[in-house]
């Protein structure tokens, strides 16, 4: 048999030791700061965590161009802590979630908020707001001891060298372990995915030619510029 067309090459994530991580699924947590969640119009309470996806192909690497998207105006960027997936389990309990963590990255949940609040405030699937082309910014993976359970250090975020987000990864209202084992509750987690936690508060729209540099004390910092729109 042969193939109709190729398939779509692997996505690939350096990692600081000198290998690359292929990339099976992205997995995203909503409201996991209580700023964030006030600014977005919710009452911060200890809901327990929600999540959505975004498919493999959307991860964009550091130093690359995002290209503005399509049916938008409020491209909005989204500073959050990655973890890696490095081997499968379900049912995770919390206190060995950390065994099933590879390392972690700066990432950036790039989205479309005009859609997305779109979606909200019909009850719709929030695809369409998240989703999106070359959304998953990354930086370099670090090993799990960069970091240990990543309980605290600074997270944050500049746009053409202004700081617009800025919060501490103590401010996680479910840490690491917590949202490891939560989520391998509802999927088999599987090496190669990838759990972005959520963002601090201070999201704000992007335009063309803006340049995002994104960091996590004790990470390399990701950085993107956004590019005017795809032909
Ligand atoms: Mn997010």
């Amino acid at each position: 048999m042969t193939l109709l067309f190729a398939p779509p090459p692997p996505v690939l994530v350096p990692t600081s030791d000198g290998h690359d991580y292929p990339v099976r699924r992205i997995f995203c947590v909503g409201r996991n700061y209580a700023e964030h969640a006030r600014e977005m119009g919710f009452d911060p309470d200890r809901e327990p965590p929600f999540f959505f996806t975004k498919w493999a192909e959307t991860v964009v690497l550091s130093d690359a161009a995002v290209p503005y998207p399509q049916a938008t105006s409020d491209f909005q960027h989204e500073v959050e802590l990655v973890v890696a997936i490095g081997s499968s389990g379900r049912d995770i309990p919390v206190d060995a979630a950390l065994d099933h963590v590879w390392g972690y990255a700066v990432g950036l949940d790039m989205t479309r908020r005009d859609l997305q609040m779109a979606a909200r405030a019909k009850g719709r699937p929030w695809d369409t707001g998240k989703n999106v082309e070359a959304s998953s910014p990354i930086g370099t993976l670090h090993p799990r001891a960069a970091l240990g359970d990543a309980a605290s250090g600074t997270i944050g975020l500049t746009v053409n060298g202004a700081v617009r987000q800025r919060a501490d990864l103590s401010m996680l209202i479910w840490s690491v372990p917590e949202v490891v084992a939560f989520l391998s509750g509802l999927y088999r987690l599987e090496p190669g995915d990838l759990i972005y936690t959520g963002t601090p508060a201070g999201v704000a729209p992007v335009v063309a030619g803006d340049v995002l540099e994104a960091s996590i004390a004790g990470l390399a910092p990701l950085r993107v510029t956004i590019a005017p729109p795809a032909p």
